[in-house]
């Protein structure tokens, strides 16, 4: 199925079906997944990424879906190292880089290197993406066959290994499961502009949504999973090749969460996320937001807003009685195109094309981040893979051409990224990309801004150690 958004607008390089968590901890701001402490903490080993030493293996998967073939950037790091140096763009945001030392000045392994040993073990992520596709697809067809609420439900593949910037922890998938919906209100239900309560309009077509309001009308996040779950509950004893289980409830947290057992590799965690997709246009505060017009031009922005709407189940921790009536909007589909079509022009990182280092760039800050969150799980348990991304999406505005990016100036590349990140620590200031007035960066979280800005600093001026230590 096509999970960039629009019906048969597929990426590039095709769609994916599974997408494996490459996220920390951290209250989420605005990625479908459902961000939460690296399970690994406190364990006595983690898993290296092993090296790109297998072809990726395409197990036949269930449902004549195309299993997920894992790709990094890395590959294309192998290529001649052709050392243009692109210069700032006038207007810029001023980036501390003309003060850091590089880091292989300072005696450390070169990035790309660092890059290698990123990427998975291919066939442990494409066995377990087989395994989770199998599965997956069960439930959705016996959900669409049972002729209840669900029965329009639909799969669709978001995050980073749709992306392939997908790092490390092969085991952790995100599922979005997709009700499409013909209209609904969206009323704000605080001031980011990315929280909102749903209301239908008139009598809605989706009569069987009507059991899942709540006692104000508002459509229910908290009714719709209970219900969800209890089917998929039953639905998972049916599944007679795997071992399926649905994790108890965590308090506070409708998320539904399979473990698949895949012996003797260790247990996968699949967590299903609520999905409405709306065709109506996207509300006011993201009127100013996507400013993607130097990099990706207006056309494609106008295309983009184009595409429909989607909310994802997400209880907003603000509010003081939690209701579980409240849905966030979701980008990953725009995200994700994005990122597959990432060039100013069409042919970037095409066989034909020049060669970029955007991804690799995101892939190194997520790793960084990952890195720490295990170091200092407790002082940045407020920073997710999101806090990157949106950094990285404002970084491709800010230095918008494909020869801003070359990929033999990845040193240099990754550094204005890091400098511009750092900027945004350093304000407290990290407007979401596609909701300008949403602060990801909020002062009241000074502290902890402070603290990772002084750790990636130290990173920086020393080399980056931490991407040779194990936790
Ligand atoms: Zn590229």
């Amino acid at each position: 199925m096509d999970g960039a958004g629009g019906r048969g607008q597929q990426g590039r390089r095709g769609a994916r079906s599974a997408a494996p968590r490459g996220r920390g901890a951290g209250g989420s701001p605005g990625d479908t997944a459902t961000p939460r402490a690296p399970r690994r903490e406190g364990s006595t080993a983690r898993r290296r990424p092993s090296a790109a030493k297998s072809l990726p293996v395409r197990p036949a998967a269930s449902g004549g879906e195309e299993p997920p073939a894992p790709r990094g950037g890395t590959v294309a790091a192998r290529a001649p190292a052709a050392r243009r140096r692109a210069a700032v763009p006038d207007g810029a945001v001023a980036t501390p880089e003309a003060v850091f030392r590089s880091p292989s000045a300072a005696g450390a392994p070169r990035l790309r290197e660092v890059l290698l040993g990123l990427t998975l073990g291919r066939q442990d992520v494409s066995e377990a993406s087989g395994l989770v596709n199998e599965v997956v697809s069960h439930l959705i067809q016996a959900l669409r066959s049972s002729g209840g609420s669900f029965s329009s439900i639909e799969r669709l593949g978001a995050g980073s290994y749709y992306e392939h910037v997908k790092i490390s922890e092969p085991n952790e998938f995100d599922i979005m499961l997709v009700m499409p919906i013909a209209r609904l209100q969206l009323d704000e239900c605080d001031d980011t502009g990315a929280y909102y309560y749903l209301t239908f309009k008139r009598n809605p077509k989706e009569r069987y949504l009507l059991r899942f309001l709540d006692e104000e009308g508002k459509l229910s996040a908290f009714k719709m999973l209970q219900t969800l779950r209890e089917i998929i509950k039953q639905e998972v004893k049916n599944i007679k090749n795997v071992e399926v289980t649905v994790q108890r409830k965590k308090a506070g947290s409708p998320a539904i969460t399979l473990q698949i057992k895949n012996p003797p590799a260790a247990d996968i965690s699949v967590d299903i996320i609520l999905t409405l997709e709306v065709q109506q246009s996207w509300p006011p505060s993201t009127q100013d937001g996507l400013k993607i017009e130097p990099w990706l031009g207006r056309k494609v922005r106008g295309e983009f807003r184009n595409r429909s709407l989607y909310l994802v189940a997400k209880q907003n921790k603000k509010e003081k009685v939690l209701r579980g009536n409240t849905w966030r909007l979701s980008f990953s589909h725009i995200e994700k195109a994005m990122m597959n079509n990432h060039g100013s022009s069409k042919t970037c990182c095409e066989s034909d094309g020049l060669k970029c280092c955007r991804k690799s760039c995101l892939k190194l800050l997520k790793y960084l981040l990952e890195q720490l969150k295990m170091k200092y799980p407790k002082k940045l348990e407020k920073f997710c893979s999101y806090h990157v991304k949106t950094a990285f999406l404002h970084s491709c505005v800010i230095w918008p051409n494909d020869t801003d990016w070359h990929l033999g100036d990845l040193d240099h590349c990754f550094q204005k990224y890091l400098g511009y990140f750092l900027d945004c620590l350093q304000k407290s200031q990290l407007p979401h990309f596609f909701i300008p007035k949403y602060n990801l960066l909020s002062l009241e979280d000074k502290a902890s801004n402070d603290f990772l800005s002084r750790q990636i600093n130290n990173q920086l001026n020393n080399g980056f150690p931490i991407f040779h230590e194990r936790f």
